[in-house]
């Protein structure tokens, strides 16, 4: 019997047109033998629709915005109609951010007893939020640069105080970052005091919560992909290298100029030590199917973990994916396999 499978993409996020590319490609990578796809579009407004059957891969991104055909349906209408009364289907996130990636999708999916891909509620919010992530992280030994939190009612009290900690903790150049956020946005290098004071309004423009944390100054970019259940495995090591001072949202999705490096020219120990330290971060926040986790390395050779993504850039030219293909796990590969984690632990559950 086939799989029925629902691809969820699009949503109401910074990430809602690269969303549509991967759903593209996933609906292009798909055995359509195996498979019965089905597409579920979120619009930039946040209206759910769902298509019907796909009888072949997806032609353009426009068909997969279902502006002819697809109906309005309401998120908790999700396991109610025709194709999901006989067989349950297994929902496939391929969103990115909060309201997708955060474990808000993830729990009504639980709450409808619906397979899907991907990390749990705890994973996912614990992996969408920088400071409990950093805070898990340190409970489980694993090293990484030093990190303030504030909020933002902290900050319109008594924004001076908030500085000099910063300073007298971490120092310049330093990191802000809203808490909850991906794909670069809102985050700035602060090397002065009057930086610093931008750099929390650029932040708290976005969140409610920032990070800030002490920089390290000219780090390489180390990735990986971690990919199972509760017997995670790691695909080679890769690395980036962004043309602009730090990896920023421009770099990621508009200038192209960032060179992957796969498998990283890195020594036999450090990798070895990547593939340890990913492992256990992953299970640090109770993954599941997958991780992409990152990493800077010094020039002085140490290496620090700086997050971990629980939905990376799923593309066909995205990192986590071509890692895997430097693994020999081919794109539908990979898809299939993350299907079958998600089946698995579905049953587990059941
Ligand atoms: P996101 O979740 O949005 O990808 P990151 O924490 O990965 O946020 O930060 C984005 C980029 O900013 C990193 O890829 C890196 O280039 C740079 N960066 C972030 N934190 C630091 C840091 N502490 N020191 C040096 N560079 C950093
Ligand atoms: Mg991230
Ligand atoms: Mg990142």
């Amino acid at each position: 019997m086939k799989t029925k499978l629902h691809i969820l993409y699009g949503g109401k996020s910074a990430e809602h047109q690269v969303s549509l590319q991967t759903a593209l490609a996933v609906t292009k990578a798909l055995d359509m033998d195996k498979y019965e796809v089905y597409p579920l579009y979120i619009t930039d407004t946040g209206e759910w629709r769902r298509g019907g059957l796909l009888n072949g891969p997806a032609e353009s991104v426009h068909q997969l915005k279902l502006e002819d055909g697809g109906e309005t349906i309401a998120p908790l209408a999700l396991s109610s109609g025709e194709d999901v009364a006989e067989a349950s289907p297994v929902i496939f996130p391929l969103l990115h951010g909060p309201n997708g990636e955060d474990g808000t999708v993830q729990g009504m999916l639980e709450l409808l007893n619906l397979p899907y891909v991907g990390n749990g509620v705890l994973a996912s919010s614990a992996g969408m939020d920088k400071v409990i992530m950093k805070n898990l992280f340190a409970q489980a030994g694993l090293p990484q640069v030093g990190y303030v939190h504030f909020l933002r009612s902290e900050w319109e009290k008594a924004a001076e105080a908030t500085y000099v900690k910063v300073e007298e903790d971490l120092g310049y150049p330093c990191f802000v970052k809203p808490a909850n956020l991906g794909s670069s946005v809102g985050i700035s290098k602060a090397k002065n005091r009057e930086e610093l004071a931008n750099s929390f309004r650029e932040a708290f423009e976005y969140d409610r919560k920032i990070i800030v944390e002490q920089g390290l100054d000219g780090a390489r970019e180390i990735e990986i992909g971690v990919l199972g259940n509760d017997e995670p495995e790691c695909s080679v090591v890769g690395e980036i290298a962004p043309k602009t001072e730090f990896y920023d949202y421009k770099a990621k999705y508009e200038d192209g100029d960032t060179a992957m490096i796969i498998p990283a020219e890195i020594d036999g120990e450090t990798y070895a030590k990547v593939k340890e330290m990913a492992i256990t971060a992953f299970k640090s926040i109770d993954g599941a199917g997958l991780v992409r986790a990152d990493f800077f390395l010094t020039k002085e050779g140490e290496l620090y973990i700086n997050e971990v993504n629980t939905m990376p850039g799923f593309t066909p030219y995205s990192m986590f994916p071509l890692l895997w293909q430097h693994t020999d796990v081919s794109y539908p590969e990979l898809i299939e396999k993350l299907v079958g984690y998600a089946k698995e632990r579905h049953e587990e559950k059941q």
